[in-house]
């Protein structure tokens, strides 16, 4: 007898976690585009559109922003592996799960790692990466502007401005942040940025958007050794992305265009729309969950607009909660991580699932489930 294996047939959910977030049918539809080859001409015209259209969103003129097959931690990785030569001082900023992998992957690439730490929850001090700075000559800041483990947006021009004055780089990690919020890549001074398909922009997992500007490229152009990683060497993949086509990697046609459609979305809302789509969507879920008595865990007047974190009341089951909204409406969110693990629960509000209707369900049945297990706000 031959095994059956049945069609697959996952649960209708709505995608409020901290990603990846629901992808727009356009999104979906573009991914069952005919495959053609990685050079051929109508590929290479699309890839032109992404580079475009991704400028459009970082909000930058640098030449060297594409793609990186691979999810978020690609990019980081990228960046990271770009960036950093062995010896290297690199100051990076820890307040969440995030800027301990940054420390972690630049150490893994040589770097002498200096940590700035800050609070889960609260903002990084400028005050404390300057005194970093002065402590010894630095090639790197590393820096996440929305931890997704904590749900804190972190400024960033301050700390990109302290960067230079010391003769030092940033790199500023914007995987949920970009396409929700403002990401001035040219006007903060952002050096470096590596993103993700699958959080603001709406797009399914699987590829990491990067932007390199000028200091960067240069630090990249003059780099005393190769960069160890084959794979995710920008001095291969921008030969790819640019006239000379050069054969690197076959990409991954139909996530091409599945963000080059997410991206034509963004476009035709507008960035000052979809930043205001995110944020009056974010204040309504925050005020909400405060009227229920729960607590924000962010500190306040720092707090994300795409993923909002919340303290589990004393006596609540975290995993029962987030079992019932998944089984009883179709609802995913996402628990704590690292430090936070048990202690919080994370929504996200991102791209095409950063809708009023989403919040409306979401806390009437947050409220019915948390009633029904005892909570009395
Ligand atoms: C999600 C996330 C990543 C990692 O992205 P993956 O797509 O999970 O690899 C990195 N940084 C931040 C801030 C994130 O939210």
């Amino acid at each position: 007898m031959k095994r059956h294996y049945g069609d697959l047939k996952p649960g209708t959910r709505v995608l409020l976690g901290p990603g990846p977030s629901d992808a727009d049918p356009r999104v979906l539809r573009a991914m069952v585009t005919p495959v053609v080859g990685h050079l051929d001409p109508d590929f290479l015209a699309t890839m032109d559109e992404v580079q475009e259209l991704l400028r459009y969103v970082y909000q930058t003129e640098n030449e060297l922003t594409f793609t990186v097959p691979g999810t978020g931690m690609a990019g980081m990785e990228t960046c990271l592996a770009n960036l950093v030569e062995p010896g290297d001082r690199v100051v990076v900023c820890i307040n969440g799960a995030f800027g301990l992998r940054m420390a972690e992957i630049a150490g893994r690439y040589g770097a002498e790692v200096v940590r700035v730490e800050g609070t889960w929850g609260q903002v990084i001090n400028p005050a404390k990466v300057k005194e970093a700075l002065a402590q010894g000559q630095t090639k790197l800041v590393a820096i996440v502007h929305v931890e997704t483990s904590t749900g804190v947006i972190q400024p960033i021009e301050e700390i990109a401005d302290l960067a230079h004055e010391h003769g030092a780089l940033l790199l500023a990690d914007t995987v949920t942040s970009l396409g929700g919020t403002e990401v001035a890549i040219d006007r903060w001074g952002i050096d470096a940025s590596y993103s993700g398909s699958q959080k603001c922009l709406g797009c399914p997992p699987g590829l990491s958007p990067i932007t390199f500007g000028p200091r960067a490229v240069a630090a990249l152009e003059n780099r005393k050794t190769p960069v160890t990683s084959w794979y995710f060497d920008l001095s291969l993949l921008r030969r790819y992305w640019s006239s000379e086509r050069f054969y690197h990697h076959t990409a991954p046609i139909s996530l091409v265009y599945a963000m080059r459609e997410a991206l034509r979305l963004v476009y035709e809302e507008g960035l000052e729309e979809r930043f205001r789509r995110h944020r009056e969507a974010g204040e309504a879920l925050q005020t909400g969950l405060q009227e229920m008595g729960l607590k924000l865990f962010a500190q306040e007047g720092h707090r994300a607009p795409m993923l909002t974190t919340v303290l589990i009341p004393e006596g609540i089951d975290d995993l029962k909660v987030r079992r019932r909204l998944l089984d009883e409406y179709s609802v995913e969110i996402g628990g704590g991580l690292g430090e936070m693990k048990g202690r919080l629960w994370r929504i996200g509000l991102m791209g095409h699932s950063c809708q009023r209707r989403n919040v409306a369900l979401f806390l009437a049945a947050l409220q019915r489930i948390l009633q029904e297990e005892g909570f009395r706000g």
